[in-house]
């Protein structure tokens, strides 16, 4: 059995994150004086600049005690973490992060500086690009932020490695993996090389704020806020975000990245397998939690002929900025990997977009500061059911 430490916890108040990491730690067997001396990895979501209470990041004070835990035991905390499309030292800048970093004085590392991960293991993507600061680490902590996102469905402790790709790389993996199903599957191979490929090989333990987290069209500024109430530990993140994603009452069949996670076992290969250590999950879990809407159950769709400019148009979400809202601080334009938006044209006041070249990756509706981009529905997309 896999174990998953899951608390109930619904403060970010110093003194009770503290007492319950520590506790999710012992969940899980992790003897924390193995931090001692230890070169410690801290990388939380930093998506964007972003308010604390949009939860669009990893909120800073389970940051701060995640590192003061690290501290106390002897270890080095190392913060790592590549934002979307600003540079980290913005973010930090924009976010309650400054504070905390100053206060703690913990080490930055470089995320333009990377070395390619060669993992024989994977499935299709056996290199990647990654920072380099995870391969100097002993320890890596992994602390997502459990939300919900508009192409895997949910986002947490598989999906945040995506974040130790480099700034806009980021964004052109969706041209090679475009299909839903792939960008799982590349997300899995990810997983699989910083789990299994390091050398030399390190823990991962994944740390997951979920306690106030986002539902709806997640993981931006169109998401909404959610009090979940949780701490989730784990070193199989598949098992986490299982979990998380059974206490948010989704479906975990559309979890891509939980459920082909399952099929090639790392680890683990069905929620039958995860024991939860700590509180009862059934008095975590809730049934209001609004999913995020589209194309996601077009999941193997997108080849051949529904990857067509003309299926997609007829039966896709396309993303569609809103004039009222938008800014034309073109940060659309900038991560679209695709090519799709231009400067603003017509009479209207907002970017171009070309719908025969968008891919639907949602990149754009993600990072819109102004979520200023909704979801405008295909025209026969009724037909399919989405
Ligand atoms: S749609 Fe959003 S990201 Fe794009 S230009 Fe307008 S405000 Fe900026
Ligand atoms: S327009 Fe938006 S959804 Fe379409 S490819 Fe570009 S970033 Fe992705």
């Amino acid at each position: 059995m896999t174990p998953v430490s899951l608390l109930r916890c619904n403060t970010y108040d110093n003194d009770i994150l503290k007492e319950q990491i520590r506790q999710s730690f012992k969940n899980i067997g992790f003897d924390v004086k193995t931090f001692k001396k230890a070169r410690v990895v801290v990388k939380p979501n930093l998506l964007m600049p972003a308010k604390e209470e949009k939860a669009i990041i990893t909120h800073s004070e389970f940051f701060r005690a995640v590192v003061q835990i690290v501290k106390e035991n002897g270890g080095m905390p190392i913060l790592v973490e590549s934002p979307a499309i600003h540079s980290l030292e913005r973010v930090i800048k924009k976010t309650n992060y400054a504070r905390v970093i100053e206060d703690e004085g913990i080490e930055i590392a470089n995320p333009a500086i990377t070395k390619t991960l060669n993992y024989d293991g994977a499935k299709k993507f056996k290199h990647i690009d990654i920072g380099a600061a995870y391969f100097d680490a002993d320890i890596i902590l992994n602390l997502p932020k459990f939300k919900t996102h508009g192409i895997t469905y949910m986002t947490g402790a598989v999906k945040l490695l995506f974040g130790a790709i480099p700034g806009v790389e980021k964004s052109k993996m969706h041209l090679r993996a475009p299909d839903h199903s792939d960008f799982a599957e590349f997300l899995l191979d990810l997983y699989g090389a910083m789990t299994y490929g390091m050398t030399p090989s390190k823990p991962i333990i994944h740390v997951m704020d979920a306690i106030c987290v986002q539902e709806g069209e997640g993981p931006g500024p169109a998401g909404k806020p959610k009090w979940l109430n949780a701490i989730l530990a784990g070193e199989n993140g598949i098992s986490v975000d299982c979990v998380a994603t059974m206490i948010a009452g989704l479906d975990i069949s559309k979890a891509l990245t939980v459920v082909n996670g399952f099929e090639r076992n790392y680890g683990v290969s069905s929620k039958d397998e995860i024991k939860v250590v700590g509180d009862n999950i059934d008095a975590l879990c809730v049934d209001d939690f609004e999913p995020a809407t589209g194309s996601t159950i077009f999941s193997n769709m997108f080849r051949w002929p529904f990857n067509t400019p003309t299926f997609k148009n007829l039966f896709l979400d396309r993303p569609i900025p809103r004039e009222e809202r938008c800014t034309l601080c073109y940060q659309c334009k900038k991560i679209c990997a695709s090519g799709a938006i231009s400067a603003s044209a017509g009479k209207k006041k907002v970017p171009e977009y070309d719908y025969n070249k968008c891919i639907r990756c949602y990149c754009c509706l993600e990072i819109c500061p102004e979520a200023a981009i909704e979801k405008g529905r295909g025209r026969f997309q009724w037909v399919l059911g989405g």
